[in-house]
């Protein structure tokens, strides 16, 4: 790193606040993509950042963004690192800016159901501020307990309980953010508005390109006074996806509706397995009339898609187990390369995309498991989580495979008109297929709006805007 960058970083926010040491620098080298943890155990090198700083306000963010902006330093926001796309990837001058340090709650407002928080916070902590006073964000990525607040807006983030609460977008009422010129705005005022276009939905999956989020307030709910369970089985993914269209047009909304395929329910569910059929499983949460309600509801319209009731206990289980993954490191060493991929689709489109993904994963030399789960659901559509995992003596065949499994799932969803990507982001892996989604003109408009707020290119350059 330049001495002279690093010399007014520590003039505005002291020593301790800008680290430089080898530890520090290479334990901020990547995410959670499983590229980079694969080229990180078969020993191959990966660039570390010049430096490190920690700054512990907006006002510290204020001053970090203006040195890199008034010398041209590429700044890579990190919130807890846990993003699987390759969001994170410094090169050797640039300043990584850790927002852990930054992890406060800055008010729990529970008349009007808002709730403020540092955007370095840790989700868990966040969730756990408020359950204290009996509220939830209900906002549960799998990774709540390894992610931020700041980091869920930064990639637009969905938790497993969206079908009924949303996802980040619907969750979030105001974004703190320091532009690429330093300036602080708070984007969101009022429960609702229609005072010109929704600015915050710059920073929203923007993933550290546009600005840094230094503070987020969410909307809360109150924690449900009922919590049950229900399990049906399908013939066919088809016939399940239709059972869930019918559940969701009808108006009821189970907070949680995961649909695995018969892979799935094996791996994941052994004692339950059904001669390998698909498994719909739901949580009803509210009012315990409403769930009352929706429980004899949604068994009747199951039942009358086709669908047989399974017990009702997997869903507790699920709730119990549902954060567990295994680590990259344990995977290559038993020589798996694996990853998961998540898009949606229409009603109409859904089924062609399953087989067609699954179909076309299994024609890749080394590949020894294609599955997916539905997990996120809406009135027009459904989303899909592929998993595959391929296995291989040699590691060097690895990354190859990877990315032709990457290509081929992003290839069968654009290829029915689905979406390719429903809640990890971009990052660098799906830089490629973004095209698929925004056509080439959405592309131009998204470099335009870059290239408004960050004419330096100083924001995380590289990551998810593809190349002019
Ligand atoms: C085991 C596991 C399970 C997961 N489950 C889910 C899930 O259920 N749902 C889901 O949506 N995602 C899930 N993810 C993905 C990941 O947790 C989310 O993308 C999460 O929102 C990232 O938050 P983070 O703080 O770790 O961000 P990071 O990984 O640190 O950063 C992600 C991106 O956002 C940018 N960024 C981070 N913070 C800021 C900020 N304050 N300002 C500007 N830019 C910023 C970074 O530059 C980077 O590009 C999972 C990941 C893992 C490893």
């Amino acid at each position: 790193m330049d001495e002279a960058i690093r010399s007014a970083l520590v003039g505005a926010l002291g020593e301790a606040a800008v680290l430089i040491d080898e530890e520090a620098r290479n334990g901020r080298r990547y995410d959670q993509w499983a590229v980079k943890h694969l080229r990180d155990w078969r020993g191959e090198a990966i660039a570390a950042p010049g430096c490190v700083v920690r700054p512990a306000t907006a006002a510290d963010v204020q001053k970090i963004v203006r040195i890199a902006a008034e010398r041209g330093v590429p700044l890579i926001p990190f919130g807890l690192g846990s993003g699987v796309c390759g969001g994170i990837e410094p090169a050797p001058d640039a300043i990584l800016l850790d927002l852990r340090a930054m992890d406060r709650v800055r008010e729990i407002d529970e008349h009007n159901l808002l709730a403020s928080f540092d955007a370095g916070l840790n989700g868990m902590l966040a969730e756990e501020a408020v359950a204290a006073r009996g509220l939830t964000i209900g906002h549960w990525p799998q990774s709540i307990a390894i992610s931020s607040v700041g980091g869920w807006v930064s990639t637009r983030a969905s938790g497993q309980f969206s079908t009924a609460y949303g996802n980040i977008e619907d969750i979030v009422y105001a974004v703190e953010a320091v532009l690429p010129d330093g300036t602080l705005v708070t984007l969101g005022k009022a429960p609702r508005a229609a005072a010109g276009p929704d600015l915050r939905q710059l920073l929203m999956g923007a993933e550290g390109t546009m600005g840094v989020i230094t503070g987020v307030t969410l909307r809360l709910r109150r924690q449900p006074e009922r919590r049950d369970f229900t399990t049906f089985f399908a013939d066919d993914m088809a016939q399940g996806f239709e059972a869930q269209r019918r559940i969701v047009q009808s108006g009821w909304l189970p907070p949680v509706m995961r649909q695995y395929d018969g892979r799935e329910v094996r791996r994941l569910f052994r004692d339950h397995d059904r001669g390998g059929k698909p498994m719909l499983l739901m949580v009803h949460e509210g009012p315990g009339a409403r769930v009352e309600a929706e429980l004899a509801a949604v068994s009747q319209i199951a039942e009358a898609a086709g669908l047989s009731a399974g017990d009702p206990s997997v869903g507790r289980t699920w709730i119990e187990h549902r954060n567990h993954v295994p680590s990259w490191r344990d995977m290559f060493e038993r020589g798996i390369i694996a990853d998961t991929v998540e898009i949606s689709g229409k009603w109409t489109e859904i089924t062609a995309i399953y087989n067609d993904a699954v179909a076309t994963l299994n024609e890749v030399n080394g590949v020894i498991n294609a599955s997916a789960h539905s997990s996120h659901v809406y009135g027009s559509g459904i989303n899909l989580y592929f998993s595959f995992a391929a296995h291989f003596e040699d590691s060097a065949k690895m990354e190859a495979t990877y990315f032709e499994c990457w290509r081929r799932i992003m290839e069968a969803t654009a290829r029915h008109g689905g979406g390719i990507a429903h809640h990890h982001g971009v990052g660098r892996v799906r830089k490629p297929y973004l095209v698929r989604d925004l056509g080439e003109d959405g592309i131009a408009l998204l470099r335009r709006v870059k290239q408004a707020l960050d004419p330096a290119g100083i924001m995380n350059p590289g990551n998810l805007i593809p190349d002019a």
